[in-house]
């Protein structure tokens, strides 16, 4: 039986594990969503691997990988990287054998073209397809000042000085690192991110709307409420799917 949503926080992976494929999870969301907050704490309870494309470019250039030096030669010119660069690092670390059960995605696909891309990939490749697309929404007005707020370590720690502030002033509590602003979360380029975001995934919104994955998040809540929400939407989802299952082994006349 499945956990009500009200107890889902407290529902291991099993919730969910019932489903033969899978689990490709795409979280989407504006810069300042909280989504790489909400992505970790879905993915502990679940037990999914949390895949954010931030943190694969990151460990892809300090490895210097195949895929990390051409994506860095991007970078230094100030260029865009490429979709085929950002969706062969995703394939490769999809692969990896603690991603058998699935993954929670953030921050890929960005664009329509990476989730048309992801869609053939997951069905050639992982002999699946993207189970649930949650979407967290939040009034423009407050991304601007929920940036500006964030604090980061080199390493990628992301700190809050409202929701989530450190234990000690200017050093990251995980590695003790010195918290900085990143350029990105300046209030002029806030504005730019967002724009640029919205221009971006609109397609892709649609895209998942057509194929009736998509799933609204109220992301004007605490963050504990709005991993509720979020458990909420997958445990729909995941009933829909076992329905799905059942009515087509009826069909096969497998019952
Ligand atoms: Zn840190």
């Amino acid at each position: 039986m499945r956990a009500p949503a009200s107890n889902a926080s407290n529902a291991s992976a099993g919730a969910l594990g019932k489903c033969t494929m899978a689990t490709f999870i795409v979280l989407l969301g504006p810069p300042g969503a909280g989504k790489g907050t909400q992505a970790k704490r879905i993915s502990g309870i679940l037990g999914l691997p949390h895949v954010s494309t931030g943190d694969l470019f990151r460990e892809n250039l300090a490895d210097h990988t195949a895929l990390g030096v051409e994506a860095g030669e991007y970078i230094n010119k100030g260029q865009l990287v490429p979709d085929s660069l950002t969706i062969a690092m995703v394939e490769e670390r999809l692969t990896r054998s603690d991603c058998a059960p699935g993954a929670l995605l953030d921050g890929f696909p960005r664009t329509l073209a990476q989730a048309e891309a992801f869609d053939e990939m997951l069905e050639k490749s992982f002999n699946s397809k993207v189970f649930c697309v949650p979407c967290i929404e939040v009034d423009p007005d407050l991304l601007v000042e929920r940036l500006s707020d964030r604090l980061v370590c080199r390493n990628g720690h992301v700190f809050h000085l409202r929701f989530s502030p450190p234990k000690k002033a200017g050093v990251c509590d995980l590695c003790g690192e010195p918290l900085y602003q990143r350029e990105d979360d300046k209030a002029e380029t806030v504005t730019k991110r967002i724009e640029v975001y919205n221009v971006q995934t609109a397609p892709l919104i649609q895209y998942y709307e057509d194929r009736r994955l998509l799933r609204k998040i109220n992301g004007d809540q605490d963050i504990e409420a709005v991993t509720q929400d979020i458990l909420s939407v997958l445990n729909e989802a995941n009933a829909v799917n076992l329905t799905g299952t059942k009515i087509a082994q009826k069909g096969n006349g497998i019952e």
